[in-house]
């Protein structure tokens, strides 16, 4: 919805539209290239750690995570990473994504999980940032 001010001629109006308008698209487009980098991130990874077998259909931030730093679907290959998780180190955003991918090829937290993970050299590191992160937070402490 765009709110228009009142006292505008005919004119004012809608070239307060038009500028309305360009500057939601504006902020449209510099949402999705954050999206965009977080696939080129996760293919990257996939290629360095995993073989390039970690293929996911799609790889997002959302807000609505507050428990968790990440997720998959298994079923359609979708990964979603918390908001809580920008201004956080890269490596530690890399983690999450990495860990994210595993799970695209091992769903549980076995033996065969942590293999993998370890082929990336900052997951203790990562892991070690995320805990005292939640212990000093308070907020709830799950792995990804
Ligand atoms: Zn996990």
């Amino acid at each position: 919805m765009v709110l228009i001010p009142d006292r505008l001629t005919r004119a004012e109006e809608s070239e307060w539209v038009e500028t309305m308008l360009e500057r939601l698209a504006r902020r449209e487009t510099r949402r999705r290239p954050s999206d965009d980098t977080l696939a080129t991130q996760a293919s990257r990874l996939s290629a360095q750690y995993l073989d390039g077998r970690a293929e996911p259909s799609s790889v997002r931030w959302v807000d609505n995570q507050q428990a968790r730093w990440g997720s998959c679907t298994i079923d359609d290959r979708s990964i979603r990473l918390s908001d809580r998780l920008r201004g956080m180190p890269p490596w530690v955003i890399e983690y999450v994504l990495l860990h994210e991918l595993a799970h695209l090829l091992v769903p549980g937290h076995g033996p065969d999980f942590w293999a993998l993970l370890q082929r990336y050299p900052r997951t203790e590191q990562a892991r070690g940032y995320l805990e005292g992160y939640s212990d000093a937070t308070g907020s709830p402490a799950t792995d990804p």
